[in-house]
């Protein structure tokens, strides 16, 4: 099987000029692959108790449902704002420039519940740590968040490290 790294396609320019972006639909797109990093991805949490997934929109649903699969708990989806049909509860994060807003079911977590944050690239951090917060509101625990691709220039692990978040990642 190729490695893993080398199924992760790099685009110039993109969304911006000056952004490389790591395009990881090469690797979900590889049977091989995918089933791969699932098991990484899975792997620390295997023997620990985990009740659900909070997968990030929109990559971390895919990641994340099949990490779910993978440990046999639930899946809560981390949406953008507006997206989910049920009441919400939100936490804004600071972009480039200016600020979006993540939302969660106000019901999807409970409080004392373990809850693995599953995405497929960590960046700033802002996106994870917004997540980490709404649902340490719901007062529920995090187990850690796991992430294909981390790009330690941006500091992001530091961030969900500052807040008592453990991070696990396939690679930098
Ligand atoms: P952060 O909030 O850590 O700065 O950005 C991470 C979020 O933006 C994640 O939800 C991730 O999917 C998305 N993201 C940012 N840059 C990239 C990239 O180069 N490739 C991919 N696949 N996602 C990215």
């Amino acid at each position: 099987m190729k490695d893993l790294k080398s199924l992760i396609r790099t685009i110039p320019d993109y969304p911006k000029p000056g952004i490389l972006f790591r395009d990881v639909t090469t690797l979900l797109g590889d049977a091989q692959g995918f089933k791969a990093a699932i098991a990484q991805l899975a792997e620390p949490f295997r023997t620990i108790p985990v009740d659900a997934v909070a997968g990030i929109e929109a990559r971390g649903f895919i990641l994340g449902g099949a990490v779910a699969d993978r440990l046999g708990c639930g899946f809560v989806p981390i949406r953008k704002k507006g997206k989910l049909p049920w009441k919400t509860i939100g936490e804004e994060y600071t972009l480039e420039y200016g600020v979006d807003v993540i939302e969660m079911h106000e019901d999807a977590v409970a409080a004392g519940s373990r809850i693995l944050i599953v995405d497929d690239l960590i960046a700033t951090g802002g996106t994870a740590e917004a997540t980490a917060k709404l649902i340490r509101r719901s007062g529920a625990d995090i187990v850690a968040a796991a992430f294909v691709i981390d790009l330690p220039d941006l500091g992001g692990l530091k961030r969900l490290d500052a807040m008592g978040v453990k991070s696990h990642t396939l690679m930098a």
